[in-house]
């Protein structure tokens, strides 16, 4: 008898666990759009538009630095999000072609580009979603985000003589009300700064995001696929 009570115990709770998984799995799914994987694929779109070729930023913006920070712990996830190696991103040339517009700008002030992240293979968003689930936070992966599709970057400015960074009033990936563009009860010194990038940025073509003062993403980024390819495999000649 008692031994039967604990066996309808054990059938409750393992009946408990499935629906408490299919509900869960319920809330995470999404239906995967359409996503550029292959080489090859991405070779052809680039051959019907050059706009479309994925042109690593370094090499084609002299004086713009890298602070990588999800090929680091140093993000808020704690964790690398990116091979650990990953040295150089990458965004459309449409986008590097405007980029270098704001870069050249900023560099007659002696003031460059800082970029914390550029473009994002469609998979590390898909992680963040697994691990954060929280469209406040992260893209969800039914839509992809401008990342994924090499048009969006996260940047500030620096100084070209100290190195330092300007005071933008919060770091990157901070997700408070204070780092939107909105909020503006903070010092003279940083609304300038933070208006300087805006006004950079959108005078070269970008768009600025209300809620996150270092995203930037050019209008017309559904045009470009989301893309999964590696980074290492970007750096290839097409
Ligand atoms: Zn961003």
């Amino acid at each position: 008898m008692y031994y039967n009570i604990v066996k309808g115990f054990l059938f409750l709770q393992i009946v408990f666990f499935i629906f408490a998984t299919s509900v869960f799995s319920q809330q995470t799914s999404y239906i995967r759009p359409d996503i550029t994987d292959k080489w090859k694929e991405y070779r052809k779109q680039v051959k019907a538009d050059s706009n479309k070729k994925m042109v690593e930023l370094q090499s084609a913006i002299p004086g713009m630095v890298y602070d990588l920070r999800y090929a680091t712990s140093n993000n808020f996830m704690h964790r690398l999000m990116y091979p650990s190696k990953t040295r150089f991103t990458f965004l459309r040339l449409v986008a590097v072609k405007a980029l270098q517009n704001a870069q050249s700008k900023l560099h007659e002030m002696g003031l460059g580009l800082k970029v914390f992240d550029a473009y994002r293979p469609y998979a590390v968003t898909e992680k963040f979603w697994e691990l954060v689930h929280d469209e406040r936070y992260v893209a969800n992966p039914a839509r992809g985000s401008g990342h994924n599709r090499g048009t969006s970057v996260d940047l500030t400015i620096f100084n070209l003589n100290s190195g330092l960074e300007l005071d933008m009033g919060t770091g990157f990936d901070n997700f408070t009300d204070t780092a939107h563009h909105s909020f503006t009860d903070l010092p003279e010194s940083v609304l300038q700064n933070r208006l300087l990038l805006k006004s950079t940025m959108e005078q070269n073509g970008f768009k600025a995001l209300e809620t996150e003062w270092w995203h930037y993403s050019l209008p017309q980024s559904s045009q470009y696929e989301l893309l999964n390819l590696g980074f290492k495999k970007l750096k290839r000649k097409l």
